[in-house]
């Protein structure tokens, strides 16, 4: 399955079934959020594109979650990851199916993550393979990936074992030749691999880097804010500020299940989310007392 494509086809599903329910703004930064003043006077937000009033509020924003709930600070805290699409070797797109298989590849005390996208039967897509990882080679060292909030560029070290290691993880001869580039026949929508240039643009089509929200003991945090938790005041019935962030690496798995949890908490009908959510998963000042130290960061972050 295609990440991308199943994650805006269900957004194009939803906006069109609930027009009036649902909005999507995107490109929109919130600056700003004011406490409520009484039932009627609720939370006013603050975006690039104007302000909002709501009596709820609900923080998905994951790695920067502590931004507007200081009290999650030093528990869910920002990693870069790096990531990059390549195109496999000529032997290892003959030998697998494309989009069939994922790979964890250790080195070291570090691992590094794999999986290949599908490749549709009409020539769609090259089988790129999705690989990231690689912190531990960042030019100033591991730790300045953790805290690190630039998603704009990638350590040019971390990109060099990106874009080296592949097929020596493979081997020579399972990888094979390199591939070129596939390139469409606009006339008739077949795929060929003839470059119309001399000189054959590389194995790596693209390098990126986006930021991870790691929480301090390596669980998603989802819940209702109390009192203690954030520095805006509660308004009574129903009101009030949820959170589903802190995925540690595995939002995709987990937030599914935490959103639908964290919906019947807005919509009262189960205070702790249901048997959804494990009860790990829940913000609870206890587990705020417990979490925030250093060590337990580093732990998180150097054994997931
Ligand atoms: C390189 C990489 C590889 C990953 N691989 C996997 C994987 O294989 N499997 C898996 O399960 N998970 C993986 N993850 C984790 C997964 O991507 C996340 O858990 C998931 O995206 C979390 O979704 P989210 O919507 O909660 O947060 P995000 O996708 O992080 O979205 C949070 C959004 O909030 C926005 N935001 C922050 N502050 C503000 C503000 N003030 N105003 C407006 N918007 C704001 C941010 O711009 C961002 O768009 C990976 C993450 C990275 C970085």
């Amino acid at each position: 399955m295609n990440p991308y494509h199943f994650v805006i086809s269900l957004f194009k599903y939803l906006t069109k079934t609930y027009p009036k329910r649902l909005q999507l703004v995107p490109h929109t930064t919130v600056h700003s959020i004011d406490s409520p003043q009484s039932q009627h006077h609720p939370y006013t937000i603050h975006t690039s594109k104007g302000q909002i009033t709501t009596t709820r509020i609900i923080h998905g924003t994951n790695a920067h979650v502590s931004h507007f709930v200081p009290s999650l600070r030093s528990r869910i805290v920002p990693v870069r990851l790096s990531l990059s699409a390549q195109r496999p070797g000529v032997q290892f797109l003959a030998d697998l199916k494309p989009g069939t298989r994922s790979w964890c590849l250790y080195f070291s005390n570090t691992y590094s993550f794999l999986s290949q996208l599908p490749q549709h039967p009409n020539g769609w897509g090259e089988g790129e393979l999705l690989f990231g990882g690689g912190e531990s080679f960042a030019t100033d060292g591991e730790l300045a990936e953790l805290g690190n909030l630039d998603e704009s560029r990638v350590d040019p070290s971390v990109a060099s074992y990106l874009s080296g290691a592949l097929p020596v993880y493979f081997g020579a001869s399972n990888w094979g030749a390199e591939s070129t580039p596939l390139h469409r026949d606009q006339q008739n929508g077949h795929a060929d691999h003839t470059s119309p240039s001399e000189v054959e643009p590389g194995r790596v089509k693209k390098t990126w880097a986006g930021i991870m929200g790691m929480s301090a003991d390596a669980v998603p945090w989802v819940g209702k804010l109390s009192k203690k938790l954030t520095p805006r005041k509660i308004i009574p019935e129903g009101g009030g500020e949820w959170v589903s962030a802190g995925f540690s690496g595995e939002g995709m798995v987990h937030a599914w299940a935490c959103g639908r949890a964290l919906a019947m908490m807005v919509l009262g009908q189960e205070e702790r989310g249901g048997e959804e959510l494990p009860p790990e998963f829940l913000i609870t000042e206890e587990r705020v007392k417990k979490t925030g130290k250093l060590e337990q960061i580093l732990e998180a972050y150097y054994d997931p």
